[in-house]
């Protein structure tokens, strides 16, 4: 089954918010003819400004975090709810960063895709295993780990809302990028996982995309993987021609 391809930017803590809508709107005028699903993920602070600027575009809006609970005495936190009355349409979650940083852990994680489920949000479930992992060969045990934890308990029909992202911890900013053989194994071990726990069909069409300094030139070959289902890309996502080549390469 042919999946559409997704690349997504995450912009992290980057930009005004003057910055991140000229930047939305030079990714949405010179990605018209792309033939994937196109997400940008600014700061919260420019996410109502960014959805303005792209109304009626074919990107389409993500925020970086979220809280699992849908309202209270959460002070500094933005629950489902709230990103989506200000326009988004999906959320990343359990990023490395957020995960490493601020201690993030499956269970919180798994809060969150419920909360997005609720709200009528999609999530982009992050999970990857840091450098000694992958040293240590636990690759396989801590990023299927991650992936039943996060989703555990997640409906089957909300599934569908739900789109995976295998970030290797080592590769995230540090211009070392997991060889597309290396990331097909740890996709398709997922791909697997998922058919296992959640049958053929929602293994089928669960996007899994790959994330780890995605840039213009390593992007087709990863995303010619035949369980790779395009990208979740940070660095590269803030320059405009370089996000824009990583997009035309997912097709
Ligand atoms: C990310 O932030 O999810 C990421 C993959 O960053 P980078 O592309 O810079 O490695």
């Amino acid at each position: 089954m042919k999946r559409k391809p997704l690349v997504a930017g995450n912009w992290k803590l980057h930009n005004t918010v003057a910055d991140a809508v000229k930047l939305a709107r030079a990714i949405h005028e010179a990605t018209a003819s792309a033939t994937c699903e196109i997400v940008v993920a600014p700061v919260f602070t420019a996410l109502a400004a960014v959805h303005d600027a792209l109304a009626g575009s074919h990107v389409v809006l993500a925020a970086q975090n979220v809280h699992g609970e849908d309202q209270g005495a959460f002070t500094g936190e933005v629950s489902a709810p709230l990103l989506k009355d200000v326009g988004c349409t999906y959320v990343i979650v359990g990023h490395s960063e957020r995960r490493h940083l601020f201690g993030e852990t499956d269970n919180m994680v798994r809060q969150k895709v419920r909360a997005l489920g609720r709200a009528g949000l999609k999530s982009i479930v992050c999970v990857g295993e840091t450098l000694e992992q992958r040293e240590q060969g636990a690759t396989l045990g801590v990023v299927l780990g991650q992936v039943a934890a996060s989703l555990a308990g997640i409906a089957d029909a909300d599934f569908a809302n739900v789109t995976i992202a295998y970030e290797p911890v080592w590769a995230i900013g540090t211009g070392k990028t997991a060889t597309p053989d290396d990331a097909q194994v740890v996709h398709a071990a997922i791909r697997a996982q998922l058919e296992r726990d959640r049958g053929a069909k929602i293994a089928a069409v669960t996007r899994i995309l790959y994330g780890g300094s995605v840039k213009a030139d390593n992007a087709a070959k990863l995303f010619a993987q035949a369980d790779v289902d395009g990208g979740l890309v940070g660095g590269a996502s803030l320059v405009a021609e370089q996000f824009i080549a990583i997009v035309a390469a997912a097709r």
